[in-house]
C-alpha cells in the first residue's frame, strides 16, 4: 500500500443549505477519492424501499437524527470499501459526539487520521433562504418549513459544537461560504493548499505515487 503522505482524508461541515454538498462533490473529484453523504445514503434508501429506508424514513422526514449506531455502522461499512482506502470526503457525517467517537474508533483502528475539516460558514438567515429555494426546486420532503428549523436548530445544538473537538486537533479550515459558488470553491482549494493538501493533474492527492 503506498500511504506516505498520499491519503486525502476530509469531512467537510457546516448547516443545511450551506452549499456543503456541492463544495464537497467538487473536492473529492479533484482529490479522486469518493464523496460520502450519509443524506444522500438515507434518501436512496428510502427511495429504494429497503429494509433500512423503511427504518429511516419518519426520523428524516421529521429531520430528526438517524440513531448513532444505525449511521455510524453505515459509514463504517462504506469507508471499508477499496476505494476509500486513500480517502474520502464525508459529508454530513460525524453530526454529533456520540459519531465523532465512533468515526475516531474507526480511523485509529486502521491507522489513519483525519487531514481537514473544512467548515462552511453560513449565516441562518441565508440557510434559510437557500433550503427554501431548493425546496421550490427540488421538492425534498424534509425542506418544509418546520423541519427546516429543526434541522437547523439540530445543527446548532449538536453538529456545531463537533468542530471544537477537531479545532483543539488543528484540522478545521474556516471558510466564509457566502458568495458564489465558484468563488467558495476557490476560497476552500486555497485554504486546502495552505495546509499542504493539492490534487495534482490526474486527480490523486498530493505524494500520491
Ligand atoms: P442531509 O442531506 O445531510 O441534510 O441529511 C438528511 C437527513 O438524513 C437528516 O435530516 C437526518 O435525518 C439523516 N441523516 C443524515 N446524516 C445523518 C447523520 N450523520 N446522523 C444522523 N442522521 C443523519
Amino acid at each position: 500500500m503506498t500511504h506516505q503522505n498520499a491519503s486525502a482524508r476530509f469531512l467537510i461541515v457546516g448547516p443545511q443549505g450551506s452549499g456543503k454538498g456541492t463544495q464537497g462533490v467538487l473536492v473529492a473529484e479533484a482529490f479522486g477519492v469518493p464523496q460520502v453523504a450519509t443524506g444522500d445514503i438515507f434518501r436512496a434508501n428510502v427511495k429504494g424501499g429497503t429494509e433500512l429506508g423503511k427504518r429511516v424514513q419518519a426520523i428524516i422526514e421529521a429531520g430528526d437524527l438517524v440513531p448513532d449506531e444505525l449511521t455510524s455502522e453505515l459509514v463504517s461499512d462504506r469507508l471499508e470499501q477499496a476505494d476509500a482506502e486513500r480517502g474520502f470526503l464525508l459529508d454530513g457525517y460525524p453530526r454529533n459526539r456520540g459519531q465523532v467517537d465512533d468515526l475516531a474508533r474507526f480511523l485509529s483502528t486502521r491507522g489513519a487520521s483525519l487531514d481537514a475539516v473544512i467548515e462552511l460558514v453560513v449565516p441562518r438567515e441565508e440557510s434559510i433562504s437557500r433550503l427554501r429555494q431548493r425546496a421550490l426546486e427540488q421538492g425534498r420532503t424534509d425542506d418544509t418549513e418546520e423541519v427546516i428549523e429543526n434541522r437547523l436548530a439540530i445543527y446548532e445544538r449538536e453538529t456545531a459544537p463537533i468542530l471544537d473537538v477537531y479545532r483543539a486537533q488543528g484540522l478545521v479550515v474556516r471558510i466564509d461560504g457566502v458568495g458564489t459558488l465558484a468563488e467558495v470553491t476557490e476560497r476552500i482549494f486555497v485554504a486546502l493548499a495552505e495546509r499542504g493538501l493539492q490534487p495534482n493533474g490526474d486527480g490523486a492527492a498530493a505524494g500520491a505515487a
